[in-house]
């Protein structure tokens, strides 16, 4: 039986993204022939960068990475999958506490669209990173160099720089 193609999704609101998120990339594309990282367009509190900028930050990083693309969307997740011909939506998990809630959103996708999501574990190193703290520790003048890749540290500290300038 010849082999099916598949497509995967990764969504999430990646602002920024991580290192975190990179490693599930990298794990997510041994898996799959296609995935598309899908930036979320809904608002999230206290945004650092607008879905453009992250769309943008993430094609740099992906540049050299065969059958990975970017692209943002609105609305249901299950929805721009079911649009996108996905077959599969991958997550990340980092701890228990992750499980919990992502078991919720796994079998609720999978009610309402019959979709499977796959989840893969991160590395160790990057078990307690997390966006909404980059953006807390950032914004409070903390060192967040180790746990994002260059380009998005490069964007964040402009970032801070025009927020002190214009509070
Ligand atoms: P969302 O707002 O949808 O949770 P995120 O951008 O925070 O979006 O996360 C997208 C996905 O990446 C989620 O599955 C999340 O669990 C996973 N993720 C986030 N940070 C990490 C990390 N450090 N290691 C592994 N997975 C992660």
């Amino acid at each position: 039986m010849a082999k099916k193609f598949i497509r995967a999704i990764f969504p999430g609101s990646f602002d920024p993204i991580t290192n975190g998120h990179m490693d599930v990339i990298s794990r997510g594309i041994k898996l799959f022939d296609e995935l598309i990282i899908a930036v979320g367009r809904s608002p999230i509190k206290n945004p650092f960068f607008s879905p453009e900028e992250r769309v943008e930050m993430i094609a740099e990083l992906i540049a050299d990475m065969p059958g990975v693309c970017v692209e943002s969307f609105d609305g249901l997740t299950v929805q721009y999958a079911a649009k996108k011909g996905a077959d599969v939506i991958l997550r990340g998990l980092r701890s228990l506490t992750d499980v919990q809630y992502e078991f919720k959103l796994a079998m609720t996708n999978r009610s309402v669209a019959g979709i499977e999501t796959v989840f893969v574990m991160t590395t160790e190193q990057y078990g307690f990173t997390s966006s909404t703290l980059i953006r807390e520790v950032a914004a409070l003048g903390g060192d967040v160099s180790s746990l994002i890749p260059e380009n998005v540290y490069k964007r964040v500290q402009q970032r801070l720089k025009k927020i002190a300038l214009n509070p």
